[in-house]
């Protein structure tokens, strides 16, 4: 749809970062067309009006730039899942395995109450391991995982797959 379009064409792909082989999905482009942007708020909030969502959860750093207005136009509120020792208060935590590195995440202990639906959001999802980690750690606090969305997925990554029978919801694919 011309929506999706419009996000796709203001995504810039640069190629051997930050490794060689690596075709890096840069959204710093689609964030300075400001009709792209808005495109995809769009996109997300059609998709989850309707899905009673009570809080929305994004991975740092680009799950911080797509998760907010989101929620914001949904009314609930936003969690941070932030990379170890960033978070001031008590948190808690899970490691997991990236297209990278091996890394961890944490969130504030309280920030999600036991029962609520969560929807998480990130940038992009490539193996999926992002997602999972952050659909565990939710899990671990008591939060129901309702759908997991990005704005970008490679499918060769078979992210999708790892997610079992989480919903993974994404605006454009990038083979
Ligand atoms: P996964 O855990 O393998 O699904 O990798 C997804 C995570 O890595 C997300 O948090 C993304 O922000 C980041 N990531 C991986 N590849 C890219 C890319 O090409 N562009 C932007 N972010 C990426």
């Amino acid at each position: 749809d011309a929506k999706k379009a419009v996000i796709a064409a203001a995504i810039r792909v640069i190629p051997d970062f930050p490794k060689k082989g690596i075709m890096f999905q840069d959204v710093s482009t689609l964030l300075l067309d400001p009709a792209a942007f808005q495109a995809s708020i769009d996109l997300f909030v059609e998709q989850y009006r309707p899905k009673d969502i009570q809080v929305i959860a994004g991975f740092e750093a680009r799950g911080f730039i797509f998760g907010p207005p989101v929620a914001l136009a949904l009314g609930v509120p936003f969690v941070m899942l932030r990379k170890p020792g960033k978070l001031p208060g008590e948190t808690v935590g899970e490691e997991y395995i990236t297209e990278y590195s091996t890394d961890k995440i944490e969130i504030h202990t309280g920030a999600i109450k036991p029962g609520q639906r969560v929807l998480l959001i990130d940038d992009l999802v490539a193996t999926g391991g992002t997602l999972l980690a952050g659909a565990n750690l939710v899990r671990k606090v008591g939060g129901v995982v309702v759908e997991a969305a990005a704005v970008i997925e490679l499918p060769d990554l078979k992210g999708r797959q790892k997610l079992g029978d989480l919903p993974l919801f994404t605006l454009i694919d990038v083979e």
